[in-house]
């Protein structure tokens, strides 16, 4: 028995000595020149400006239904659910400042993932549990960008789960990612495995910036980003410790997008979490709570799963 236990210290200490970050690049914390901070988010906001947004598919592709849901969630057994391949979407979000510029929500997706399982820049460990090589592109990142003329200001990840940092090396390294509290500074035995395949996809040197909205890292907070009530950052730990939603007023309700908190359309609907791909599930419950509790406080317009179709909200 005492040795069994020695065993069980030894392999926790391991675990704990091997634990390092999502990637090994630096990080910078998140300053305003904006007068930005931690407030409540208004029932009614007044922008100063009206920001315009898009949503843009990139790529279908499919995943495991265990992954994006809880399947023991009682909603999810009542429903029968089991596990299988899911039909899921890549989506990124461009939010237009009349004053600031054009800005991303995650990355989109890199031109190597449309060149066959040989170029793709992840490890073979990675790839043998995502199979990014099943992905169907529709749109690369810089092209679209080059296409539509668009100059990035700043892209904001919604997390750093590879799904979504797989357009970031295309851009050019000085457009400031930024990321949630806690997101690349929280240590996890299972970075190790992906550590190399992120920081690949993060591209050479990123301009990698860190929220910190000072407070404590399981706090659900609100900053109101260009200071002028046009574009909210939602701090909604759980899916990962850095998760991030946005709330995007427009003159007719507001775009609210989920990012992973939740990933799938039925998810959202019935209030059931992700599954296996969730880092802690009592604070995803949390934060999703907190979410869905806009749609009675607050006026909204779409709501947007982390990867399947946007929900038309009606009668509010
Ligand atoms: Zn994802």
């Amino acid at each position: 028995m005492f040795f069994r236990m020695n065993f069980i210290v030894l392999f926790i200490l391991c675990l704990f000595a091997l634990s390092c970050q999502i990637t090994s690049h630096q990080v910078k914390p998140f300053f305003s020149d904006k007068g930005t901070g931690q407030i409540p988010l208004s029932p009614k906001p007044k922008p100063k400006h009206w920001v315009e947004f898009q949503v843009v598919k990139v790529a279908d592709w499919e995943t495991s239904l265990a992954g994006l849901l809880d399947l023991d969630d009682p909603k999810a057994k009542a429903a029968g659910l089991k596990d299988r391949q899911e039909p899921i979407s890549i989506y990124f979000y461009l939010v237009k400042h009349p004053k600031f510029g054009t800005f991303m929500i995650d990355s989109g997706v890199g031109e190597s993932f449309t060149k066959g399982k040989d170029a793709l820049p992840i490890s073979s460990i990675v790839e043998s549990q995502m199979h990014f090589s099943k992905m169907q592109v529709y749109q690369t990142t810089k092209a679209y960008l080059h296409q539509n003329k668009i100059d990035v200001k700043g892209v904001f990840l919604t997390h750093l789960h590879l799904d979504h940092t797989l357009g970031a090396s295309e851009l050019d390294n000085s457009i400031p990612l930024y990321v949630g509290p806690g997101e690349v500074t929280s240590k996890y035995f299972i970075n190790l495995f992906v550590q190399g395949s992120t920081n690949r996809l993060l591209g050479e040197n990123p301009n990698l910036i860190q929220f910190d909205f000072g407070k404590d890292k399981d706090q659900i907070t609100v900053l109101d980003f260009f200071g002028d009530e046009s574009f909210y950052i939602l701090s909604v730990p759980g899916h990962t410790p850095g998760s991030l939603a946005f709330f995007i007023p427009t003159k007719d309700g507001a775009h609210l997008v989920l990012g992973d908190t939740s990933h799938t359309s039925w998810g959202w609907k019935e209030g059931v979490t992700p599954g296996a791909f969730t880092s802690d599930h009592k604070l995803n419950r949390k934060s999703l709570d907190f979410l869905k509790g806009l749609e009675n406080t607050h006026k909204l317009k779409f709501v947007y799963p982390g990867h399947q179709e946007r929900i038309s909200v009606s009668g509010k």
